[in-house]
């Protein structure tokens, strides 16, 4: 067995079907008394609710995170936080949400109980992201892994099926880097199958039944998996190549992992061959690349970077950055190589 090694940042996790009704006292269970509660402004109506179940310990809602956490929203939020003589945070939400909450825990170094509602899976990371001048910096830091995590199935049935899908697949992006990251080991690995596997038979009856309990629950669980995937190993060129487009070409972040994927798998296809063994059997098919290209196809996504905004003439700016400061990856990066995998992409060919 190859060497590794093994440094779980421990979060508390709640599961389930109504745990929300939990939140009091998990807020109290980090000793704290004084919560505000962080949302977007399209889900001010849960963090209200969140608001109401914790009573006399919320300290007010601010409802005003946005995509890529620009610099003046954690400088209004943590000075409200300060008005507020917050103690803790409650993140209700996506990535966006969460983001918000691990802006202002950077400074404050105060607790943030994250209550995710997307599959994105930042909530088990210790990774943060801020936008200042047009510029999103990203970094590690411990104090901003929320402490604790309440996966409530209902909060997820409001997700649309057309945000729902894509979610997923940036979920399952995380795990099938996991499968080939430098630093990778057993557990990842076994929590990255396993997680594949959830969000491959969940996802399809989701995008036809959004109201199906189980599969609900089986994508959030595959979420979960994704997200603690994303917080222990390091990412590769898939990763690299969605922040660069992300980022410069300001696409949709669920979108363009979904759109990546499969081309950035049969990037690394021979270069890493039992990590696409183990991809393909948790997605019950022969080639990894091809199985998670047909299972955007299934849910109705989009596949081509032509439909999310991509302009044509940016590829080759695209593949510059992406091609600079490269993260590892199993396959060596090459510039041509990359340029030919944005063109595949830009039309949404099926990898050969
Ligand atoms: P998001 O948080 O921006 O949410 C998208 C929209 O969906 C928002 O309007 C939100 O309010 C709404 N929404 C969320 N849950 C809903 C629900 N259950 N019902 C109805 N509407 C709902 O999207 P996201 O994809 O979760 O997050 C993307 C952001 O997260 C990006 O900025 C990305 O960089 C960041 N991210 C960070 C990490 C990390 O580890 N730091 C990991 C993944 C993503």
């Amino acid at each position: 067995m190859k060497p590794f090694v093994y440094d779980q940042p421990a979060a508390r996790v709640i599961f389930g079907v109504g745990t929300l009704d939990r939140l009091a006292d998990e807020v109290k269970h980090l000793g704290a008394k004084r919560a505000l509660v962080l949302s977007t402004p399209e889900q001010q109506k849960d963090a209200e609710s969140a608001s109401q179940r914790l009573g006399a310990m919320s300290a007010g809602v601010y409802a005003k995170a946005v995509m890529h956490v620009p610099i003046e929203t954690a400088r209004a939020a943590r000075e409200e936080a300060k008005r507020l003589d917050a103690d803790c945070y409650v993140a209700i939400g996506g990535g966006s949400t969460v983001g918000l909450g691990k802006a202002i825990a950077l400074e404050s170094g105060l607790p943030i109980v994250a209550v995710p509602t997307t599959y994105a899976g930042s909530e088990m990371t210790p990774i943060y992201g801020i936008t200042e001048a047009g510029v999103k910096k990203t970094g590690k830091d411990r104090r901003v892994l929320p402490r604790t995590v309440i996966y409530d199935v209902n909060l997820t049935l409001t997700l649309p099926a057309k945000i729902a899908g894509p979610s997923g697949m940036n979920a399952m992006a995380h795990m099938v880097e996991g499968l080939y990251a430098q630093d990778g080991n057993p557990v990842m690995s076994l929590m990255a199958q396993e997680g594949i596997r959830a969000l491959a038979r969940s996802l399809p009856i989701i995008v036809k039944d959004p109201a199906n309990l189980d599969a609900r629950s089986d994508a959030l669980y595959g979420a979960w998996l994704g997200g603690t995937v994303l917080g222990n190993v390091g990412m590769a060129i898939h990763h690299k190549l969605c922040h660069t487009l992300g980022g410069t070409f300001n696409l949709p972040h669920a979108e363009v992992h979904t759109v990546i994927l499969p081309y950035a798998t049969a990037y690394n296809r021979e270069a890493a061959p039992e990590a696409m063994k183990l991809a393909a059997d948790a997605l019950g098919c022969k080639d990894a690349a091809q199985g998670i290209y047909d299972l955007s196809v299934k849910i109705g996504a989009h596949v081509a970077l032509k439909d999310i905004g991509m302009p044509l003439d940016g590829l080759d700016k695209a593949a510059d950055l992406a091609t600079t400061n490269p993260y590892w990856n199993p396959r060596p990066i090459e510039r041509k190589a990359i340029r030919e995998l944005l063109e595949n992409a830009y039309w949404g060919k099926r990898p050969e």
